[in-house]
């Protein structure tokens, strides 16, 4: 009775989920939170033999929105089995191969093949349905309940990639795919939109859902297509033909798909897709694996909710709700005071998060945030920098006030507010802004002065009066020594670090000063162009904005930095301790035929004798190019101490590891 009930709240609490998700496309979860209950209630009725009659594992998807025309699908549309990790996939295969095997054991006269696969991208948006007679789009529809979908042929046609017309009219066909928001759309989309959208799924389907047309124009939406649905005057025997017969007929077909003959390489192409992830400009939540023969299909056929020849496999969720508890101000190298969240803790992607941003002031206002605290918010996680708020759950303003700080809260300096950001520009007094800068100055990628961490700019603010760079060089033995925590070892390293820190190359210089919205790679051009400090420091406006990838702002930006005649004490004051930046010889040739030529090379793990920038250039001067991601294009991996994944692929995909770093300085020098 106990399991009964649990299980009736489970499918109200579902149903309710489902509703906001699928019918007015506002989720109330994320996917990642939802799937949790969904297995529970999933694992309680494979224990019990019971599933009520309204469960959400008895259907595909969700009540059809009002408004719209309903559409009868010519075949059923189906949800995805899934696997969340290998040993379920595994499970899935070990099941399809026992089906094959009996349907053989009992027709012996015409066995099935062995299973090929096929591997696609499972895209995060809104199915689409899209019927064409005699070649004609005639509707477009969502899945709704499988059976039955909304007409939305006027919102669909607003894709402008969707073919209206095709080649193929012999008959009558239905053609499934996912319509798509693009991230960079989605972004650009942001920056303008009153209200900006939390998620790029739910920016699609919200607006294909939408009676208005014109708003889906505004989404600029896109789509790629996978499936032939209904067809009547063709055939396919694999999914190879059927993918054929969608490029012939111009839909657009995603290019990451492949094919594979043994499962083993399936997993491996898995791998392959996950890191991609990160890099694709649209959302994906796992991938598809397909078995290619339709006869295989036919055979194996359907459960009452999806076919037993396909599975999604779900990547980490990079998405989940919590609490926001508080906002805290920091004040940054350039005096920008940035929002920091503490929210409850939660786990997302194999970390525990505490802290995310808010961005500035702006984004809170635009997000509705600014009522928040104390409410649920969505947040995402990407790559491995600090997760985001999307935005709040519902839409009432039902939380405690975000307070935005008037005054500095590290120095009390009254703030300005610029565009959507608040700064502080007490440059020479805020602590924060000091200590950051001489953190900045010295690390790996600027001066790169060893051992030197913000505790250290800390305590020499403290205890020292070291107030910019320049103060670091006028460091004595003798200070240092007394300090806490600072043996004369420590002491002497520093001042050697220092010393050694004078000659480094004036790209890095550059960077070390921090130029505002000037980054590594621009002050490296800069420096290859101007070749030295004094041609810099002069550079107009039209002079800079004449390089490769130098927009107005960043002239701007270099142009009045050096005007400001407290950086040019500063960087007098440098150069008079004995900092000489060096200069750039001539442009730097390219060798055609060393060891490294042509090869694609990755980097990996830590170097102990000279910097991954510092051999990635070496590498790039002989003719290497020096890639970040393992692929089989890879040709060699160089892998440093605690090489993690990266290593690992190759190792999988046996390329070449160079994991001697002598090995590798003899080959760089030889
Ligand atoms: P699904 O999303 O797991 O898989 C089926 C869908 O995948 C298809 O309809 C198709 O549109 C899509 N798809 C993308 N790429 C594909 C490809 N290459 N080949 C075939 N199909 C492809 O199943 P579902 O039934 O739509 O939804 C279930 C999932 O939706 C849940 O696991 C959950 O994550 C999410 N959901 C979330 C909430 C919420 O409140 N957050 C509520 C309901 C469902």
């Amino acid at each position: 009775m106990d399991q009964m009930h649990t299980m009736e709240e489970l499918v109200a609490e579902l149903n309710k989920y489902n509703y906001h998700y699928y019918t007015l496309d506002a989720p109330l979860v994320s996917d990642k939170e939802y799937d949790v209950l969904y297995d529970k209630l999933l694992a309680l009725e494979t224990q019990s033999g019971i599933a009520l009659p309204d469960s959400p594992t008895q259907r595909v998807g969700g009540e059809l929105l009002k408004g719209f025309t309903p559409h009868r699908h010519l075949a059923p549309l189906w949800s995805l089995d899934k696997a969340q990790n290998i040993e379920q996939l595994r499970s899935w295969n070990t099941r399809v191969l026992k089906l094959v095997n009996d349907y053989n054991t009992k027709n012996p006269e015409r066995p099935l093949p062995a299973p090929c696969y096929a591997v696609e991208l499972k895209f995060d948006g809104l199915t689409l349905n899209l019927t064409y007679e005699g070649g004609k789009l005639v509707q477009a529809a969502t899945r709704g309940n499988g059976v039955v979908g909304e007409g939305i042929l006027a919102q669909v046609k607003t894709i402008k990639s969707v073919p209206l017309t095709i080649p193929f009219k012999d008959g009558l066909i239905e053609v499934q795919g996912e319509g798509i928001m693009n991230l960079s759309v989605l972004a650009d989309y942001n920056t303008r939109a009153a209200e900006p959208l939390k998620n790029a799924r739910n920016g699609a389907a919200g607006a294909l859902r939408n009676l208005n047309p014109k708003l889906t124009a505004e989404r600029r939406l896109n789509a790629y297509f996978y499936n032939v649905g209904y067809a009547e005057g063709t055939q396919f025997a694999d999914h190879q033909e059927m993918m054929n017969f969608l490029r012939t007929n111009q839909f657009k077909v995603n290019p990451y798909l492949t094919y594979f003959e043994n499962f083993d390489d399936v997993t491996e192409q898995l791998a392959e897709i996950e890191e991609k992830r990160a890099s694709l400009d649209y959302l994906i939540d796992g991938a598809v694996i397909k078995v290619t023969d339709f006869r295989i299909r036919e055979v194996l056929g359907y459960t009452d909710k999806f076919p037993r020849w396909a599975v999604a496999y779900k990547f980490e969720a990079e998405e989940t709700t919590t609490i926001l508890e508080s906002v805290s101000w920091n004040v940054g190298r350039t005096g920008k005071v940035t929002p920091l969240a503490r929210v409850e803790a939660v786990e997302l992607a194999g970390v525990t998060v505490q802290n995310c941003t808010l961005n500035n002031v702006g984004d809170i206002e635009r997000k509705n945030l600014k009522f928040a605290l104390g409410t649920r918010v969505f947040i995402r996680r990407s790559n491995d920098v600090i997760p985001e708020i999307l935005g709040k759950v519902t839409e009432e303003s039902d939380g405690g006030e975000i307070i935005y700080p008037v005054d500095c809260p590290a120095c009390g300096f009254p703030l300005e507010m610029r565009g959507a950001h608040l700064f502080c520009n007490n440059k020479l007094n805020c602590k924060p802004q000091i200590i950051s800068r001489i953190t900045h100055y010295a690390s790996r990628d600027a001066m790169d002065i060893e051992t030197f961490s913000d505790k250290t700019a800390g305590q020499l603010y403290e205890e020292l009066n070291v107030r910019e760079p320049a103060d670091l060089y006028e460091l004595k033995l003798e200070q240092l020594v007394k300090l806490e925590r600072f043996g004369e070892k420590k002491a002497d390293n520093l001042l050697k670090a220092l010393e050694e820190s004078k000659g480094r190359d004036l790209a890095s210089f550059l960077y070390a000063l921090g130029i505002p919205n000037t980054g590594k790679a621009t002050t490296r051009m800069l420096a290859d162009h101007f070749r030295s400090l004094d041609a810099v420091m002069n550079a107009t406006v039209e002079e800079l904005t004449g390089l490769p990838d130098v927009g107005g702002i960043v002239a701007e930006s270099i142009v009045s930095y050096f005007a400001d005649p407290f950086i040019v004490t500063g960087i007098n004051r440098l150069l008079e301790l004995g900092v000489q930046p060096k200069e750039p010889e001539a442009p730097r040739q390219v060798s055609t035929d060393s060891f490294f030529s042509g090869k694609t090379v990755v980097l990996t793990g830590t170097l102990h004798k000279l910097t991954r920038d510092e051999a990635a250039e070496r590498l790039e001067a002989l003719g290497a190019k020096v890639s970040g991601s393992v692929s089989k294009k890879t040709d060699l991996v160089i892998a440093g101490e605690k090489a993690g994944s990266k290593l690992a692929k190759a190792q999988q995909l046996g390329i070449t590891v160079i994991d001697d770093e002598d090995e590798l300085l003899r080959l760089l020098e030889s």
